[in-house]
């Protein structure tokens, strides 16, 4: 039985009913796994015996009666940003090649509370600085979809590991659109949560204000199921919010009757590709078909959200990275003195692009253009975060498209994604349909601070009442 093509809900009701057993579930999937990873590389690491030792004390539980968490059992691919302990942690960087964590990231720890399969440590772009996958030291992650293509990024191994039926359902992390970009590449659902929503304790920092772990699943219940598992405010992390968390899985009704979705001009642009624009205009068709306001706004200070990110991302990157200096953990490159040492290690191990982002961002930071980049980037991220503060005063939600797969207009989709991030508010990038080359098109809704539950009840009515296709490359 093809078990990896299932969805978490539908294999928890499976292993309830005692249908099948976890053993057997981590074995359908480590055999998938065993047929497509060297066409995808979609992992950096597999954890076979831990899996299936998870497995087998999950079936234990099943067999003495006693109920099993929603999660538990189902097996998962972990962004290998996100420190899991006595299993290495490298954010695919030769800087971290051997470093073992000695502690589990908060959300690793709320997932073990219910025996979570993790199958192995998904890859990404180093330090989840990119958008391709093409950036791991380690090696590319194919788009399962067609291998001649990129999987999108940064979390492509987790997103890639979900489409193929190399996971049933993954974390990645988000920073300027690294779940929701390759969830769109995949034809899977990705969400980043409202920044806060999810503890970044163990999430190793890429940049600090921006950044969020969250779900890559198949379908929006398993999207609520995930998210229920892993929010929640953590004395670990001071940014975590206190607020309450609602359970995720109550959204999941299909009503969005008189709900004002807004369509801001700004993400219509020029240069994006008509296949995209038509999928997307496509989407806003079914919801006013089922009963949603469509309206037309303006999200006037989008065209400087590439500049303030691109400035803000780095900077914070240089001040979270120096902590890779050859002295504490990580990779040790001899010299003949410490600063000899230091400069050998960070010269070696850090790839090109992270050096990039290291030199623009302590540029942009250092005496003299302080004011000029730094400073300015921050007043504009308010102006960014004001427009949807003014934009939600009218609306419940707001609907963009995302790009395909085409490394040319990488520039462009981070255009859709990363305004997102700097106002800290939440996302979903759900599959949308396909393009004449059969490559899957995501469709993008971001709701108001905390509202996740409005995304994932339009997203959820959307899905049910649209024929997106298989959500498994073949
Ligand atoms: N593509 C963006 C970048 O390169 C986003 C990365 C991310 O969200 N981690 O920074």
């Amino acid at each position: 039985m093809k078990l990896y093509e299932k969805t978490a809900h539908e294999l928890h009701d499976m292993l309830v009913a005692k249908k099948i057993s976890a053993v057997e579930l981590t074995n359908n999937l480590l055999a998938r796994i065993d047929e497509k990873e060297s066409d995808i590389g979609a992992y950096l690491e597999i954890t076979r015996e831990n899996a299936l030792a998870t497995a087998e004390k999950v079936d234990a539980k099943i067999a003495r009666g006693e109920e099993i968490a929603p999660l538990e059992g189902i097996p998962c691919a972990i962004k290998d940003n996100i420190c899991t302990k006595g299993v290495k942690t490298t954010c695919a960087s030769k800087i971290l090649e051997n470093f073992v964590p000695p502690y589990d990231a908060t959300v690793m720890e709320k997932l073990n509370a219910q025996n979570l399969v993790m199958l192995g440590k998904a890859n990404l772009d180093e330090f989840a600085m990119g958008g391709s996958t093409e950036n791991s030291a380690y090696h590319p992650t194919k788009n399962p979809w067609d291998i001649n293509r990129v999987p999108g990024g940064s979390s492509g191994g987790s997103a890639a590991a979900v489409a193929s039926g190399e996971a049933i359902f993954a974390l990645g992390s988000d920073t300027g659109g690294s779940i929701r970009q390759p969830a769109s590449f995949c034809g899977v659902v990705g969400l980043k949560p409202t920044y806060g929503r999810v503890s970044r304790y163990g999430l190793v920092a890429f940049a600090s204000s921006l950044d969020q772990i969250g779900p890559i699943t198949r379908d929006v219940r398993d999207c609520a199921m995930v998210l229920n598992a892993i929010c929640g405010n953590d004395k670990m992390d001071s940014t975590s919010t206190a607020a309450p968390v609602p359970d995720f899985t109550e959204s999941l009704v299909t009503y969005v009757k008189n709900l004002k979705i807004g369509l801001p001009k700004e993400y219509f642009v020029s240069g994006m590709d008509k296949e995209i624009e038509d999928a997307v205009i496509e989407a806003t068709d079914v919801f006013e078909k089922l009963g949603a306001k469509i309206v037309e706004i303006s999200l006037p200070h989008t065209e400087y959200a590439i500049a303030t990110y691109y400035l803000i991302a780095p900077a914070e990157a240089a001040t979270n990275l120096e902590r890779y200096d050859g002295v504490s953990y990580g990779a040790r490159v001899d010299g003949v003195d410490v600063v000899d040492m230091m400069t050998n290690t960070r010269t070696e191990k850090f790839g090109e692009e992270v050096k990039r982002r290291i030199m623009i961002g302590n540029y942009a930071l250092s005496a003299g253009y302080y004011d000029a980049y730094y400073l300015k980037a921050l007043k504009v991220r308010t102006l960014i975060q004001n427009d949807f503060t003014e934009a939600f005063k009218n609306v419940d939600l707001v609907l963009t498209g995302e790009m395909v797969n085409d490394p040319l207009k990488m520039y462009l989709q981070d255009i859709c994604t990363v305004p997102t991030n700097l106002a800290g508010l939440p996302g979903i990038s759900i599959p949308c349909g396909f393009t004449r080359e059969y490559l899957p098109i995501g469709v993008q809704l971001i709701g108001k601070p905390l509202d996740e539950a409005t995304i994932l009840r339009a997203a959820y009515t959307y899905e049910q009442n649209q024929n997106s296709g298989n959500k498994i490359a073949q």
